[in-house]
């Protein structure tokens, strides 16, 4: 499974930057537009399938890590949630007064890009993917009515707390209360990540309508 979803990855990785180079990237963002639909049925799949930005962060975490550059928490601004939202409106704008006034088209995508390595390097990959990146946000506008998501299976949950340590955008969390993770669909990328790591096979992807008698994280 990691495997596939790593060839997902590098495949699209390589699309993007081929799209890039052809100067074609209006393509990418109809793919973009199409991924926001479809993320209303299998949630935000885009962001943990097809990104290039994610698929970037992950060796960049690593690499932060590695020369532990990763800072623990990041400032107070960077996490308030208004920058995701203003550097969309901002972008779009700067894109459409560039191309009117001096004819240049705005590689916005690839500055969204640099702009995610950046923050990655300093800081953990939750900061840039639920309080910076724009198209994150507009993910999490229809990803949070998906019908099929990660769901954890209250029974099996044993509050280990592993899937929290790999999620990279903070979207499971175990409650301290009764000790079982839960899945927040808005911020979930749908990566499996949590799936794979889980040793009571206690997350599964489905429908998020509990079935009869099993518990999960969609009572809450
Ligand atoms: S890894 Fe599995 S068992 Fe551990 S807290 Fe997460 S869902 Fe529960
Ligand atoms: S909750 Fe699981 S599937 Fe969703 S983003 Fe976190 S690790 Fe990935």
């Amino acid at each position: 499974m990691k495997f596939f979803i790593n060839a997902t990855r590098t495949l699209f990785l390589a699309v993007f930057i081929w799209l890039m180079i052809k100067g074609a990237m209006v393509l990418w963002l109809g793919i973009f537009g199409v991924s926001l639909l479809l993320a209303l049925l299998f949630g935000r799949i885009f962001c943990g399938w097809i990104c290039p930005m994610n698929t970037v962060m992950i060796p960049t975490e690593w690499l932060s890590k590695k020369l532990n550059l990763q800072a623990k928490d990041a400032p107070k601004w960077l996490k308030s949630g208004f920058l995701s939202w203003s550097m969309l409106i901002i972008l779009i704008l700067a894109m459409i007064v560039l191309k009117k006034l001096a004819g240049f088209e705005m590689p916005i995508l690839l500055y969204v890009l640099l702009l995610s390595v950046g923050v990655t390097l300093r800081y953990k990959p939750e900061v840039f993917h639920n309080k910076i990146c724009p198209f994150g946000a507009l993910q999490s506008l229809t990803g949070k009515f998906a019908l099929l998501t990660e769901k954890v299976n209250f029974n099996k949950c044993i509050g280990c707390k592993l899937c929290e340590s790999v999620c990279p955008s903070k979207a499971v969390i175990v409650s301290k209360q009764d000790k079982k993770a839960r899945i927040n669909p808005t911020l979930c990328h749908q990566c499996f990540n949590c799936q794979l790591m889980c040793p009571k096979d206690a997350i599964n992807y489905g429908n998020k309508k509990n079935k009869k008698g099993e518990k999960n994280n969609e009572n809450l």
